[in-house]
């Protein structure tokens, strides 16, 4: 493990160089953060042609940002990509409308109860955006509204269960709509041994939260387990299997223990 707080991000992720503007430009990460640091610090890959390379140990930035932390310094404006909960609760209506939300109940070949629709729309805080689409809003552990859909900044989508039931094991899929799908199939997370869905790309950064815990990893690229293999964390199994194409041929009740529908 590094020692560092700054580092080069790990894994392929290239951002545009800005001495030569090629799209080889390796941006530094704050690892206690997990946010980038300004663009300017970085390294480019191109080693003979641009050689660009700006340290944050070597300008005076991490002590900067140190000595603001032991209040030596008034706070610099940090970006914070947090949204207001306001907006939030606009979208938590209309599900009559919902396109993802009517499909959960009537279209797919074993349409689910009310009531666990109800209860995994509450889980996720699921809503509707303007034209019938579902939202699946990313609410970080501590509980901060990140955005409504994914960008890159993001945190996983369904990390605000971690906290909330800090025992269970982890499922990771690549799509907020496989993370509901799992939770409609394998059932909630209030037994310690069920599952808790979350989702999003497999970025180092974003996947530091799940550290220690019991994951399993579905639908994951070759080169990113890898990834995740290199950053040690523990990973019990992995599955290749596209999830939600796959669970939603099969009665849910099979997976639940529950007397299939007639
Ligand atoms: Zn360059």
């Amino acid at each position: 493990m590094s020692t560092y707080r700054y580092t080069l991000e790990a894994g392929s992720r290239k951002f545009i160089c800005p001495q030569c503007g090629k799209k080889r430009f390796v941006r530094y990460i704050d690892t206690v953060t997990n946010d980038y640091l300004p663009e300017k610090y970085g390294r480019c890959d191109r080693e003979h042609n641009c050689r660009y390379h700006l340290n944050p140990y070597k300008d005076g930035y991490a002590k900067m940002i140190w000595k603001q932390e032991q209040g030596f310094l008034k706070p610099l404006q940090r970006k914070a990509p947090v949204f207001d909960f306001e907006t939030l609760k606009q979208t938590l209506q209309n599900y009559e409308k919902n396109t993802f939300i009517q499909n959960l109940l009537t279209n797919v070949p074993f349409p689910f109860d009310v009531k666990d629709v109800t209860k995994v729309i509450e889980l996720y805080l699921i809503g509707t955006n303007s034209t019938g689409g579902a939202t699946f809003p990313y609410i970080d552990i501590k509980g901060n509204v990140r955005g409504l859909q994914n960008h890159e900044n993001t945190c996983l989508f369904g990390e605000h269960l971690l906290s909330k039931y800090p025992n269970n094991p982890v499922a990771l899929v690549e799509d907020p709509k496989t993370a509901v799908y799992g939770t409609l199939y394998f059932g909630f997370p209030e037994p310690p041994e069920n599952f808790i869905w979350v989702a999003g790309s497999f970025s180092i950064d974003k996947l530091k939260v799940l550290q220690g815990r019991n994951v399993c990893v579905f639908e994951c690229k070759k080169q990113e387990y890898e990834k995740i293999l290199k950053a040690r964390f523990t990973f019990s199994e992995l599955a290749k299997t596209p999830l939600a194409d796959y669970l939603i041929k099969y009665d849910w009740r099979l997976f639940r223990n529950e007397p299939p529908s007639q």
